[in-house]
């Protein structure tokens, strides 16, 4: 994952994460990810008017006038559509997000933040290769949680 992340350095890459969770009892009632496919995604980050509806295009507007796909990433929805879609019909989810700072840290940066419309997973890797898991809540009081343990199972279709 972090070769295909780190591919499109300088610029960052992106990907869905795609697998199902359960809640472990004990000790904490955390939750445990399997991450059963990462979708690659292409970074649409621009500061260019993008050809997606009248709510995104003002979006990007006001956000992507600041930073570049050097610091900064998003995902196409019609992409987000898609993997929703097929996970769905293998019984899973889309648990979040994987992303890379060829230049920064593994952890979510202030725009990365910013950008949280949902909670969810969010990994970073940099170009360092360090590799680390947030869980993002929707509450901006709320600051990122490290997942200490993450159980990766990337699944190949034949
Ligand atoms: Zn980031």
């Amino acid at each position: 994952m972090s070769a295909d992340l780190l591919s499109t350095s300088p610029d960052e890459g992106c990907a869905l994460l795609i697998g199902d969770k359960e809640k472990l009892i004990s000790p904490n009632s955390t939750w445990k990810f399997c991450i059963r496919f990462i979708w690659p995604c292409c970074n649409i980050w621009s500061n260019q008017k993008i050809n997606l509806n009248d709510w995104n295009n003002s979006f990007v507007e006001q956000v992507c006038k600041k930073g570049s796909k050097r610091n900064r990433f998003l995902l196409d929805p019609r992409e987000q559509i898609y993997a929703q879609k097929w996970a769905r019909q293998k019984n899973w989810e889309v648990l979040g997000t994987a992303h890379s700072h060829p230049h920064g840290e593994s952890k979510p940066s202030d725009s990365d933040l910013d950008m949280v419309s949902s909670e969810g997973l969010m990994i970073i890797v940099n170009g360092a290769q360090s590799i680390r898991a947030w869980w993002l809540s929707n509450d901006p009081l709320t600051p990122p949680q490290e997942l200490k343990y993450i159980i990766s199972d990337q699944y190949i279709e034949n």
